[in-house]
């Protein structure tokens, strides 16, 4: 059964897909039985794959006791608790937690808890906050004037704060050697003159997705720069915020990806791999020193309702136990080296593939006309969608964003559960290489037409 012709949902688009039945590890039935191997998990989202038992029955002891109790009201265990366990996986003097439901909400709350440390603090002339271009940070009013991509925030443009944007370390596209820490320094340094030109004093706060999600196509800093950006953010009293909406959780191998630089933030958000897609879970960890000024300065002017409800913390904290008990951050490590060097094969025998780069299990490869100079593919190929729709048809589920309007290239994510194995590494690959053969037969069709 595909979707009924008439539907009240809507989404971005007309474009519909079959209706869901159930889903398993790494696997998802639609309710004609045809399966799918979740090979982005969602997006980027379900790291420990689908209808874990031990957390569906964590979730059923927690809602047989209460599944809502708000926070003005009631402190709950699970929130404790998952606070707790979420400030002692995070970097250093990070150890306050406030929870969200999901990714935008989390960028939000980074954002209203930097200008009223500010604020607190007496520097309240800081009021804008440094992004890259591309990044991608949510879609609410505040975080979408963080997001560097055009033809997302373009209509809304003049009902936002515009803040600056410096660009994000492409090296591969710039012929830079991202092993080279001059490289790293290059693009950091970038962020020091953007400080100075817009004025120190008014600078609240610089973020980034320490590993790329959606915009960038996971893409990886460059030796040098995490470092860089510290100190550049310390030397001006700029706060660093770590994006690990995507990036944390562990699929790059670590908890959070922060952890793979030291490059200490001052805030960072997670959300996604958080509670992996059980429930809607976010939070925002910050450091102590930040949380206690803005208490001590009168309270946190912010909140949602569902903040901290006892069934997604309940949830969360048994998929932080199952990511613990089951060894999936050294799974994503090794698991992603394979799936990472069975890429680049591919990319040996397709010269359509430009690059190949993640970390862990946050991989992508990138579609170009000609890898010597990068040129991407002709807009109107409509690449980023061909492929993702003939990888569905072939039952593998990537997930892909062109980064138009001004950026290069059709990047796919390949970013199945944290708990694959080699046999489905090798399915994704089977998958890839079918979708990528008929995917060219279908554009010299296209161009003998
Ligand atoms: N930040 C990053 C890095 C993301 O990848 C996303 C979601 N793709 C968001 C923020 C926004 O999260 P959400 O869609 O849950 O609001």
């Amino acid at each position: 059964m595909s979707a009924p012709e008439k539907s009240h949902l809507f989404y971005q688009s007309r474009q519909r897909r079959p209706v869901l039945d159930q889903a398993k590890g790494v696997y998802m039935w639609d309710v004609d039985g045809k399966r799918y191997l979740d090979g982005s998990s969602g997006a980027m989202v379900c790291n420990i794959g689908h209808s874990n038992p031990r957390v569906l029955e964590a979730m059923r002891r927690q809602m047989e006791k209460s599944t809502f109790g708000y926070r003005l009201h009631f402190e709950t265990e699970p929130a404790e608790k998952l606070a707790a366990k979420t400030a002692g996986l995070a970097p250093e003097g990070l150890d306050k937690v406030f929870f969200v439901s999901g990714g935008s909400e989390a960028v939000e709350s980074a954002i209203k808890l930097a200008r009223q440390n500010a604020v607190a603090i007496g520097e309240a002339q800081r009021t804008r906050i440094i992004s890259r271009e591309p990044s991608y940070h949510g879609c609410t009013l505040g975080a979408l004037a963080l997001t560097g991509y055009a033809p997302l925030t373009a209509p809304f443009e003049p009902m936002m704060r515009p803040m600056p944007k410096i660009p994000a370390p492409r090296a591969y596209l710039d012929g830079l050697d991202p092993d080279d820490e001059a490289t790293g320094f290059h693009y950091a340094d970038m962020l020091e003159e953007k400080i100075l030109n817009e004025g120190p004093e008014t600078i609240l706060a610089f973020i980034v997705e320490p590993v790329g999600g959606a915009s960038t196509g996971a893409l990886v800093p460059p030796r040098g720069y995490m470092r860089r950006i510290r100190e550049i953010c310390t030397r001006y009293g700029v706060l660093l915020i770590h994006d690990e909406v995507m990036s944390g959780g562990g699929r790059t191998g670590k908890f959070f990806a922060a952890d793979h630089w030291d490059a200490e933030p001052d805030i960072l958000v997670i959300s996604k791999g958080f509670a992996a897609g059980y429930v809607p879970l976010g939070a925002m960890v910050a450091h102590k020193d930040i949380v206690t000024n803005v208490l001590d300065a009168g309270g946190f002017l912010h909140g949602f309702t569902y903040a901290g409800n006892p069934l997604a913390c309940a949830a969360g904290l048994a998929v932080l136990e199952e990511i613990e008990r089951e060894g999936l951050c050294r799974n994503a490590e090794n698991t992603g080296a394979l799936l990472k060097s069975e890429l680049e094969k591919l990319m040996a025998r397709y010269p359509i593939i430009g690059d190949v780069r993640g970390k862990g299990l946050l991989l992508a490869f990138e579609l170009v006309e000609d890898r010597t100079d990068m040129r991407p593919l002709p807009k109107e190929l409509n690449a980023y969608n061909q492929l993702v729709d003939i990888a569905y048809d072939n039952g593998l589920i990537i997930y892909s964003r062109r980064t138009r309007g001004g950026y290069r290239g059709d990047h796919f994510l390949i970013a199945p559960p944290m708990t694959s194995t080699p046999d489905h590494v090798a399915e994704i690959i089977e998958g890839l290489d079918l979708s990528l053969r008929q995917f060219l037969d279908r554009m010299s069709q296209q161009q003998a037409q």
